[in-house]
């Protein structure tokens, strides 16, 4: 059984739409998914703040570079544009963690490094992830370590800059699939 993290985010268009698409295209595979945050841009580019959330999910088929493939189809499916790094998109979608049971996955080939190299220092990434984890690790320098120990080594204007919104997305279960 393998299961992933994600980090979502849209800054274009529709931004819920878009995040929503996310879960309904996983449906019954996504267990959690966090509060909805929005968050200035991150990366020096000028553009509209991001609304960004975390979700947990689990597909005993597919392996890292199966959720890579699933995530690059629902950003295509969201009409994703690559343009400048960093830059606005209607859907981001990265795998932040990997893990066969409770095993995290490393990846380190061209197209794919798990866990995301950049996760531990995005406020973004790490205040949604714990609260649908509170206990959440990572390796980080191949040391696993607790991402609220994490957190706390972000600027507070970093985090601060995650700002709660009263938007939900819903969460697809067995008994609400068709
Ligand atoms: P960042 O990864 O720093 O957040 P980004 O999301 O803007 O930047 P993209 O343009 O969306 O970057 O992706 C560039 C490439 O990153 C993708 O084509 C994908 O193959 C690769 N990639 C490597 N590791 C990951 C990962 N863990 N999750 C998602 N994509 C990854
Ligand atoms: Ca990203
Ligand atoms: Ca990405």
């Amino acid at each position: 059984m393998t299961s992933v993290v994600l980090s979502i985010g849209s800054n274009l268009g529709d931004r819920m739409a878009r995040l929503q698409s996310v879960l309904d295209g996983l449906g019954p595979a996504v267990r959690a998914v966090s509060p909805v945050y929005e968050t200035d841009a991150w990366g020096g580019v000028e553009q509209g703040p991001f609304l960004n959330a975390v979700l947990i999910a689990d597909d005993p088929a597919l392996d890292g570079q199966g959720w890579l493939r699933r995530g690059q189809e629902l950003e295509q499916a969201a009409g994703r544009v690559r343009g400048q790094r960093w830059g606005p998109r209607t859907l981001d979608v990265d795998l932040i963690a990997c893990y066969d049971g409770d095993v995290e996955l490393s990846s380190r080939t061209d197209g794919l490094t798990l866990p995301h190299p950049l996760a531990h220092l995005r406020a973004f990434v790490l205040i949604p992830w714990l609260t649908v984890d509170p206990d959440a690790t990572l390796t980080v320098a191949g040391e696993s370590r607790p991402v609220q120990r994490l957190l706390g080594e972000i600027d507070q204007a970093e985090r601060d800059g995650v700002r709660p919104t009263d938007l939900a997305l819903t969460l697809q279960t067995e008994s609400t699939r068709d």
